[in-house]
């Protein structure tokens, strides 16, 4: 049922749940809601009904204080109970402005960008990979590894390490597998105090609403824990980021791949279409960059590897390869892709609505994306991703496919936002730079 059509049929809460917190996210993709007592839940599924809330009060819906409250109207297909909180059960809506839908509600503007690409044969099947620290304030309020008895040089799947923290691991992981999302790994990733948990793939919308709130379920059970979860790009200096990879893969309307290809001269599995769909990924990449790593400190993950060129993991060269980590988008195996160059702390509906849009238009233009990088990509010869939000955000003030596919007033406000996110960055001076400047000249 639609929110334009009126009513919603009210979804059965399970007997434990005695509040429904009914979410929305900001332009950041962080997870804003109101709570609802069960008794009150039925009225916000009623024709009219909806969480209220004050667009100005969040970052990102292009109106003023002045303006009528918009409303949250629940998707009853997105209600479940909080396993770490049984008392508490989630709902996603869709943002209503008066009658229509919110030009700047990320997750409708994904819905519409999937029901676009599945018009054309190529609904998105998506993967998310959340890579993420879990740290805690030593004595002197310095940030730390929450597992750090030892810093290691390669803790990447350091078991020992893994085993120290596996009670915040496994109670996430254990709500994970209540909520029926298959999880296929964790992993100590490559920084001290860094993790990684895969879930099975499903359709863009379904797997940016899960990115979304296993990020909220991760930073409330580390909480209890007494960790600080985060999901910001590059939190410790010398040490790797954090990704948000997207492993990408379409259905048609058989349910068939139309990415997959047996008999892929290139060897890498994949089709014609799959092949244009990456080169229009590509040819996005710098625009899609503000929308897929879209913070300030987005940019040092990318940069500053600080000595093996492809040793963070974290792609700078705008180019495919197979089975290779150094490449901005990486064909693991056949009928799929993966691009490394989204992280962690975006907002997944608009890097995943940025990303189908770029593809279909590689489709639609036919582009063929060359032959595979082999070897270490380097940022040589090629086209990089931006070294700063700042270009990034000028790249896609220029997109109008961007523009077309998310919807002009949406992009300008992103822009908008983020300008001003790194106007005040501008604004600060670091230790680093008074140390190297001061007294240079
Ligand atoms: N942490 C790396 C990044 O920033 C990715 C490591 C991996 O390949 O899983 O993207
Ligand atoms: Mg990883
Ligand atoms: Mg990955």
């Amino acid at each position: 049922p639609s929110p334009l059509s009126g009513t919603i049929e009210v979804p059965e809460l399970p007997d434990e749940v005695q509040y429904v917190a009914v979410q929305w996210v900001d332009v950041h993709g962080a997870s804003k809601a109101k709570i609802m007592p069960r008794a009150a839940f039925p009225d916000a599924c009623a024709p009219g009904g909806g969480a209220g809330f004050a667009a100005f009060a969040n970052h990102g819906f292009a109106r003023g204080p002045e303006h009528p409250e918009f409303l949250t109207v629940p998707d009853p297909s997105t209600l479940l109970q909080l396993p770490h909180r049984p008392e508490m059960a989630v709902v996603f809506g869709t943002v209503m402005d008066g009658d229509a839908v919110a030009t700047c509600d990320a997750r409708s503007i994904l819905a519409r960008v999937q029901a676009m690409a599945a018009e054309r044969g190529l609904a998105p099947i998506a993967g998310m990979e959340p890579e993420f620290f879990l740290l805690r304030e030593n004595e002197s309020g310095t940030l730390v590894p929450y597992d750090a008895l030892d810093v290691l040089d390669k803790p990447c799947y350091d078991l020992k390490a893994l085993l120290r923290v596996s009670p915040v691991l496994t109670e996430i992981v254990g709500a994970m597998e209540t909520l029926e999302w298959p999880v296929s790994a964790l992993d100590h990733e490559d920084a001290n105090g860094q993790y990684e948990i895969n879930y099975m793939h499903a359709d863009a919308l379904t797997t940016a609403d899960r990115f979304t709130l296993l990020r909220t379920i991760i930073a409330d059970i580390a909480d209890r824990h007494g960790a600080i979860a985060t999901f910001m790009p590059k939190p410790l200096a010398g040490r790797t980021g954090s990704g948000g990879h997207v492993h990408m893969s379409a259905q048609a309307d058989d349910g068939s791949n139309p990415f997959a290809d047996d008999g892929d001269p290139r060897g890498l599995g994949l089709s014609r279409t799959a092949y244009s769909f990456i080169a229009g990924v590509l040819d996005h990449a710098r625009a899609l960059s503000a929308l897929a790593m879209p913070t300030v400190n987005s940019y040092r993950r990318l940069y500053s590897s600080g000595g093996i060129s492809g040793a963070s993991w974290a792609p700078d060269a705008i180019v495919y390869g197979a089975n290779n980590r150094t490449v901005m988008l990486r064909v693991p195996g056949s009928g799929r892709f993966e691009n490394r160059a989204v992280d962690a702390a975006c907002n997944p509906y608009l890097a995943l609505a940025g990303m189908v849009a770029a593809g279909l238009d590689g489709v639609e233009r036919g582009l063929d994306p060359g032959a595979p990088m082999t070897g270490m990509a380097q940022p040589l010869g090629v086209p990089t991703l931006p070294r700063t939000l700042a270009e990034a955000l000028d790249v896609l003030e220029l997109d109008t496919v961007m523009r077309d596919a998310l919807g002009e007033e949406a992009i300008s406000e992103f822009i908008a936002v983020k300008r001003a996110e790194w106007g005040s960055y501008m604004e600060s001076v670091s230790a680093w730079e008074q140390n190297t400047y001061l007294r240079r000249t």
